[in-house]
């Protein structure tokens, strides 16, 4: 039954690193996350350096930002 299949889903919605969106799905790299959609945007974009590039940027500053928050710059 569909309802019992749906019950068993346990799984913690976490906010992915990249989108901003919380998702239930997707792989966790160290202690950040990451979601399904944006992992396989991640897979496909091997070929695609720009996108890639993007990404990585979006990564960097996120790490940044992380920095920052635990070291106060005043
Ligand atoms: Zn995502």
């Amino acid at each position: 039954m569909k309802g019992m299949l749906a019950s068993e889903q346990t799984q913690e919605m976490q906010e992915c690193l990249i989108c901003k969106q919380e998702k239930g799905y997707g792989i966790q790299v160290l202690h950040y996350f990451i979601c399904e959609s944006c992992e396989q945007e991640l897979v496909n974009t091997d070929t695609k350096e720009e996108a890639y590039n993007e990404y990585v940027h979006r990564l960097r500053k996120v790490r940044d930002s992380l920095f920052q928050n635990r070291r106060p710059i005043h």
